[in-house]
């Protein structure tokens, strides 16, 4: 069997023809007419008022909290179970993130617990919706009203994923994506912010581009911003795969469903996976399994003799408080702990056939069945 990577961007649609346009027309910076595309598109496909694209999913997520006014001694509420990006963002604007443990069925920040973290410090949430599962949103953003401390989606892995009829990213006060290579939908590097609120809007718009405010003249810089700008050959690619995102998303769940019957059939008993309570809540970036206590080996025994028959894993993040930048060792938070020490991210990605899929669940039966 030829090498099974874990991710691999699909390009089928008008990704070639735009991006061939900007270089024909030499409009290959931030002003061209696909950025501004980009974002009108993206913003309608998540249902909110206004979007900006930018350079990646981390910026995305700095943006979001100096429009929130997030400042050195602030706390934000995460989930210690996350990519380190959400951590680094709170970082980025010397915040102090605060994190929390994991729901053991979904995989997910558990809403009881955030509310126990909230201080008089509190001064923002960040959900995070892991491997493209929604978050109990509703349960967050009352919340968030209660108390009333704003929430920023990190939606970077669930492009398109629906909460109660609305997408993910058009709920909380900002949304944050991510269009790297392994994402839903790629440009290489990438972010989005959403958001239906005006000022976020305008002070997330000002700092994404140097301060600039396009009311005032030329070189006319209001703040100290940043260069946060998306290129038009990067919102060229993504245009063209947003126009496929149903598509993308439709065969991220063909997959699943796939792996999940082979699960019940081949596993039943090995592996548990993410709680799925209505099907519009995931849209799949990655298929992951936790490995049961009837696996007697150590997950990383199984991803060395995964990749022994060519198969590429990833093991499922760890959780914040355990790595060094973020290192608490009198935190205990069991169940992200159990998940990111027995959790793999199996290769999850459009196109992938049924042979393939076949061949990993089979493998993985070999390793682990006793
Ligand atoms: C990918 C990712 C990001 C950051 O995105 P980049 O585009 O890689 O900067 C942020 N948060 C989560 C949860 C992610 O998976």
């Amino acid at each position: 069997m030829e090498r099974i990577s874990i991710a691999n961007p699909v390009f089928k649609g008008n990704e070639k023809k735009y991006l061939t346009e900007c270089i024909d027309t030499g409009w290959v910076s931030a002003n061209g007419r696909f950025v501004k595309e980009f974002q009108s598109e993206f913003a309608k496909f998540c249902g909110t008022d206004y979007a900006i694209a930018c350079s990646n999913g981390t910026v995305t997520l700095h943006l979001a909290l100096i429009a929130l006014g997030i400042k050195p001694g602030d706390e934000v509420i995460m989930p210690t179970l996350t990519y380190i990006a959400t951590a680094n963002a709170v970082k980025m604007v010397g915040g102090t993130p605060v994190f929390v443990d994991s729901d053991p069925d979904t995989w997910n920040v558990d809403p009881a617990k955030i509310e126990a973290a909230i201080t008089p410090r509190t001064k923002a949430i960040i959900p995070v919706h892991l491997y493209g599962l929604s978050c109990d949103m509703t349960a967050i953003m009352d919340i968030s009203r209660k108390y009333n401390i704003p929430v920023v989606e990190d939606a970077a892995e669930a492009h398109g994923a629906m909460w109660d009829g609305k997408r993910v990213g058009s709920m909380g006060a900002i949304g944050s994506f991510s269009f790297f290579g392994n994402k839903i939908i790629t440009c290489g590097e990438g972010g989005m912010v959403t958001t239906n609120d005006e000022e976020l809007y305008n002070t997330m718009k000002l700092y994404h581009s140097q301060g600039v405010d396009p009311k005032q003249k030329r070189y006319w810089h209001m703040v100290a911003g940043y260069n946060y700008r998306m290129t038009n050959m990067q919102a060229a690619i993504g245009l063209g795969q947003l126009e496929d995102i149903d598509w993308h998303i439709g065969e991220r769940r063909r997959v699943s469903a796939s792996y999940n019957s082979k699960f019940q059939d081949m596993l039943d008993g090995y592996v548990t996976v993410q709680k799925v309570a209505n099907p519009e809540n995931h849209v799949y970036w990655m298929n992951c399994i936790e490995l049961t206590d009837k696996v007697k080996k150590e997950r990383d025994q199984v991803m060395a003799e995964m990749e022994q028959k060519n198969i590429e894993m990833r093991p499922l993040f760890y959780p914040m408080h355990v790595m060094p930048p973020y290192e608490d060792k009198s935190a205990s938070f069991p169940i992200a702990e159990k998940i990111g020490a027995r959790g793999i991210c199996l290769p999850t990605h459009a196109g992938m056939d049924e042979e393939k899929i076949e061949y990993v669940v089979k493998s993985l039966q070999e390793i682990i069945c006793e």
